[in-house]
């Protein structure tokens, strides 16, 4: 075997793809097209759940300290959604694509692992024991696993022949990434006649003028995506929407986005995994896309590693697929709701306008700006899992366990235990090279957590050791 498992594509899902298998203690190589990483603009948000993941890995603090990132609530359908029910979840933060990939590829080279460039995927072959991988440049890499992290056009994904079922692309708008006249913007601007813009804070530019992503469209034909954004149009569409009053100052990158949408049906074809935009394309409503790709890889790597080091109960790479692709199917759907009812097309069918209406009002609600915020921060995804406690199948709360917090403790890639009276060391003993026990005398909630930072067990002591044998697989 040349590794245990070979990435394709250096993309945030394929960088944190290779961090995770680096904390699992697995070897991996890491490979992309690009003779160079993408400068292209295109994700400006983090949500929770991921901010989350990254702190259990160590590495929030150091990416927040590479400048300075704006905290929002982030908008569900063009709707402003409050930090004031973020209750205890750390909030959406603006932190540009390129930022988190260069921050990646950093941390990982620092450790030894480098994303091998000009390797551009051009032949499969999965046989009992691996897979073969065969690149346009001549070279060949065998590993055991191969994760597909080789975004929207996946090579991976066409060369099994993977069902990719979903919508076509029906019409486009404009995403560019622009200097503006006037400051603070509403993030969503729409007009009587069907003309809207969207307006993010992008952080600042390379001479550290601040930096905005428009997105921009309105009603009739709109351009099909290979046609270049102008500055002409830009203007003009600034004007439909605002009047003379915002300028546009600089076109920094311009892009026309569509609304495909589709989902893999399947996430495992054999040893190969299928992650990321690879897995699922949509819509950037609601920055969903990057975030939905990081954490499937956050849910394969720890399996990945079990798997390597010889003790995943049999069906634990199934998993994958079992609990990631309801999340991405449901973000699909959440995309889907967004694009109606926000008359993304501008379609200016009075039904549709009826239900925006109604809608915007409802979404003024606390209820109901907490529902939407969880959502897309992704804070209330339930894994399927045995066990009835509440929080069984939900990321476990960052609780601090006297002096050291939960996501402090799972930087180590093992799973926990949490004993807060001291009981549970008999049965955590014959796990004890895979699980820590931690947290006796905490006063806080026994539970064991999987070292993606879900709750697998919690309650009932009868259920704690098939939790661990059905997760961490067979006793010592
Ligand atoms: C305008 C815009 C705004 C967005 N905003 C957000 C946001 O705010 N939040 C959010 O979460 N998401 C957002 N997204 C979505 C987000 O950008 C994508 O979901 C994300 O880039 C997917 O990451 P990935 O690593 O899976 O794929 P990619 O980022 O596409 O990376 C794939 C990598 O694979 C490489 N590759 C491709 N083919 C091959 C091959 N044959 N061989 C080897 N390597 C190959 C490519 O060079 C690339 O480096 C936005 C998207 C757009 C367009």
């Amino acid at each position: 075997m040349g590794t245990d498992v070979l990435i394709v594509g250096a993309g945030p899902t394929g960088l944190t793809m290779a961090n995770e298998l680096r904390v699992a203690g697995v070897s991996a190589a890491l490979v992309d097209k690009l003779p160079q990483r993408s400068t292209l603009s295109r994700a400006g948000g983090m949500q929770s759940r991921t901010l989350a993941a990254l702190d259990q890995r160590g590495l929030l603090e150091p990416l927040l300290a590479t400048g300075d990132y704006s905290v929002g609530g982030g908008h569900f359908a063009g709707v402003d959604l409050s930090l004031d029910y973020a209750g205890h979840r750390l909030p959406w933060r603006s932190v540009p694509q390129v930022v988190i990939e260069g921050f990646f590829e950093q941390h990982l080279a620092a450790q030894g692992v480098h994303v091998r460039r000009d390797h551009e995927l051009a032949a499969l072959d999965q046989d009992g024991d691996g897979v073969t991988a065969t690149f346009a440049n001549g070279t060949a890499i065998r590993a055991r696993y191969l994760v597909a992290a080789d975004g929207a056009h996946s090579a991976v994904r066409q060369l099994l022949g993977a069902d990719f079922p979903g919508q076509a692309g029906t019409a486009t708008v404009i995403a560019a990434d622009v200097r503006l006249s006037v400051e603070n913007l509403p993030m969503h601007t729409r007009n009587e006649d069907g003309h809207w813009a969207q307006v993010f804070e992008l952080g600042f530019d390379q001479q550290g003028r601040p930096l905005r992503r428009l997105v921009l469209a309105g009603p009739g034909p709109r351009q099909s995506r290979d046609v270049p954004v102008t500055e002409e149009e830009l203007r003009a569409g600034l004007r439909q929407v605002f009047g003379a009053e915002v300028e546009l100052l600089e076109l920094v990158y311009g892009r026309r986005i569509t609304n495909a949408a589709r989902q893999a049906a399947q996430y495992r074809h054999g040893r190969v995994f299928l992650a990321g935009d690879a897995a699922h394309v949509h819509l950037p409503l609601g920055a969903q896309g990057m975030n939905t790709g990081m954490q499937d890889v956050l849910n394969l790597g720890w399996k990945l590693g079990a798997a390597v080091h010889g003790w995943a109960p049999a069906d634990l790479l199934d998993t994958y697929h079992a609990e990631r692709q309801p999340v991405g199917a449901a973000v699909l759907l959440n995309v889907q709701a967004q694009t109606l009812l926000m008359d993304w097309a501008s379609t200016q069918d009075p039904d549709v306008l009826a239900a925006r209406q109604l809608f915007r009002a409802m979404a003024q609600l606390p209820d109901v700006q907490r529902y939407l915020g969880d959502l897309l921060a992704g804070t209330t995804i339930r894994y399927p899992m045995p066990g009835e406690h509440p929080l069984v199948g939900l990321a476990s709360p960052d609780t601090d366990l006297g002096g050291t917090r939960v996501n402090e403790l799972l930087r180590t890639g093992r799973g926990i235990l949490v004993d807060p009276e001291d009981r549970l060391a008999k049965v955590a003993d014959l796990w004890a090279d895979r699980v820590d026990r931690v947290g006796q005398g905490s006063g806080a909630e026994a539970m064991l957590i999987r070292p993606d930072g879900y709750v697998a067990w919690a309650g009932d002591p009868d259920e704690l050791e098939p939790a661990l044998a059905r997760w961490f697989g067979e006793a010592r």
